[in-house]
């Protein structure tokens, strides 16, 4: 049976398209038509634009009342883990993420992060009194920065699509969402669940749809803020709008991030967390360490260690619980990612391990995992984001040529340090050229900001900084002589 939905969620209802176009969704596992949803047309942009200023702009409603949205994202949350089971399911089957990592981000994480930037925003003033220099006071305001177009990929669909509607609606604002064209299933999903809670008309609008539809939303001139995770080429061309619109924008972009692994790491016993760190969701997230930088001195070892794990990853069906490593998102990205390996080849880098589709498996998007060794850094494997399950093993003489290494890269996004000596990881860390870095393991807490520098983006999510992002800051100056 297909999932087929006939109506869109805008404007506080479940409303008729505007256009009869309609998004296919294939299985990345068996490449089956999973179903269909309406695609948005500009007139539907136009008409959620509408509705969501509407309903920023009401003066006792959303934005002005913090117990309300309190309420209102509680109610959220507790719909959204009713259908936890279906969405992380939804997720698996379109995009090919392992299902124990679907439950954990997919399913589990969108209540936490409401919850999180709920309490943040809504549980203490947002607002304080500063004696002055010069005499006098202020009353410094954070206030929500308006409506907001958020725009998300198809890696980690609803994770990401939380780590901004989370903040911005806890901060006040109203959102605009165009989720991508691959992973419109779960979005559903979520729309369904925003319905039950209840929240008032026109807070949240989905518009299902392509590059096109996303490009005319983040123009529109009833948007007061930009955030969109996806590819740096994309982010670019947003930028270039923003920019001529003196929009505020936040970026999420691509990666290329070094896993650096000392002279004194012992990986065999880290090896989960080294997995976690390094091929991630079918190598399919942009801060996974995809360069490993290995020691001269162990270089053999470590490149050994890198294969064996790569060789022992269960890879198959992403509903097996078991299943470590699931098709990729698409043909399309497949070619992508075969495209890199031939590059990889081309340029002299050895294979140790994978380069092909793995032969038991003749439906889906699989690439075996892949081990390159003595790659240099200035291949292209090692420079351009792949978005597969590809690791390059590049060798380093001492720390600072790791470090010299880690940095010479167009991204920082992420990373990790593999020691055991935690101290000495940090040292390093702290000289890597990163937004985000690990010892040891890797992970986006919610309370710790996350994001990139250089071509990787602008800007935080997650964090008080990740809600200010979504705030705008009013001072209200008194003179003291007036009373
Ligand atoms: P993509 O940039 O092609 O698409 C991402 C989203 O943006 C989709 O919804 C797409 O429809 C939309 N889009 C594309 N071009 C647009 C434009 N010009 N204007 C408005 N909207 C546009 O990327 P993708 O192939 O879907 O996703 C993979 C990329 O996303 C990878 O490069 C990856 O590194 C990056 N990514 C980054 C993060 C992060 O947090 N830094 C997280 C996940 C994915």
């Amino acid at each position: 049976m297909t999932l087929d939905y006939d109506r869109l969620y805008l404007a506080g209802g479940w409303a008729e398209p505007a256009a009869t176009q309609r998004i296919p969704v294939h299985s990345a596992t068996t490449e089956e038509n999973l179903g269909s949803v309406p695609e948005a047309a500009e007139a539907d942009v136009d008409l959620a634009v509408t509705a969501a200023r509407r309903a920023f702009d009401d003066p006792s409603g959303w934005s002005r009342n913090p117990r309300l949205r309190a309420e209102a994202l509680e109610r959220f949350a507790v719909a959204l883990e009713n259908r936890a089971a279906e969405t992380s399911r939804r997720v698996t089957v379109q995009n090919g993420m392992p299902i124990s990592l679907a439950q954990q981000f997919e399913g589990g994480f969108p209540p936490v992060l409401l919850r999180y930037f709920s309490e943040l925003a809504t549980g203490s003033p947002q607002e304080e009194i500063r004696p002055g220099m010069l005499g006098g006071s202020s009353r410094v305001l954070r206030e929500p920065v308006g409506v907001v177009a958020a725009i998300v990929p198809w890696n980690v669909p609803q994770a990401i699509t939380f780590l901004k509607l989370a903040p911005a609606l806890a901060a006040g604002c109203t959102v605009v969402l165009k989720p991508a064209p691959e992973t419109v299933l779960d979005a559903m999903l979520m729309c369904e669940a925003a319905a039950e809670a209840g929240l008032p008309e026109g807070v949240l609008n989905v518009v299902p749809g392509g590059r096109e539809l996303g490009a005319y939303l983040i123009a529109h001139p009833g948007v007061d803020k930009v955030s969109f995770t996806g590819s740096t080429a994309a982010g670019r061309s947003i930028a270039e709008t923003c920019g001529r619109l003196l929009r505020p924008v936040t970026l999420e972009l691509g990666g290329k991030s070094a896993a650096i692994v000392l002279d004194d790491a012992d990986l065999a016993s880290t090896i989960e967390s080294f997995f976690a760190a390094t091929l991630l969701n079918n190598g399919q997230i942009c801060w996974l360490g995809t360069r490993v930088l290995a020691p001269r001195s162990r270089y053999g070892e470590v490149v050994d260690t890198v294969t064996d794990l790569a060789r022992s990853l269960a890879v198959g069906d992403p509903l097996e619980q078991t299943t470590q490593l699931g098709p990729l998102v698409s043909a399309r990205q497949r070619d992508r990612v075969e495209s890199y390996i031939a590059k990889g080849l081309g340029e002299g880098a050895r294979l140790t391990t994978g380069g092909g589709r793995p032969a038991a498996l003749d439906q889906g998007w699989f690439v075996e995992p892949t081990v390159f060794a003595d790659v240099d850094n200035n291949h292209t494997i090692a420079q351009e984001e792949i978005f597969g399950p590809v690791l390059s093993v590049i060798p380093y003489a001492d720390e600072s040529e790791a470090v010299a290494i880690a940095n010479a890269s167009e991204y920082g996004l992420g990373g990790s340090v593999w020691t055991s000596d935690p101290d000495r990881g940090e040292a390093v860390a702290r000289r890597v050229a990163s937004g985000t870095i690990g010892i040891n393991g890797y992970s986006n807490d919610p309370t710790a900001p996350f994001g990139g520098i250089k071509s990787s983006g602008l800007g935080r999510e997650l964090g008080p900084e990740g809600l200010h992002s979504y705030q705008v800051f009013k001072t209200i100056y008194r003179d003291p002589s007036k009373g």
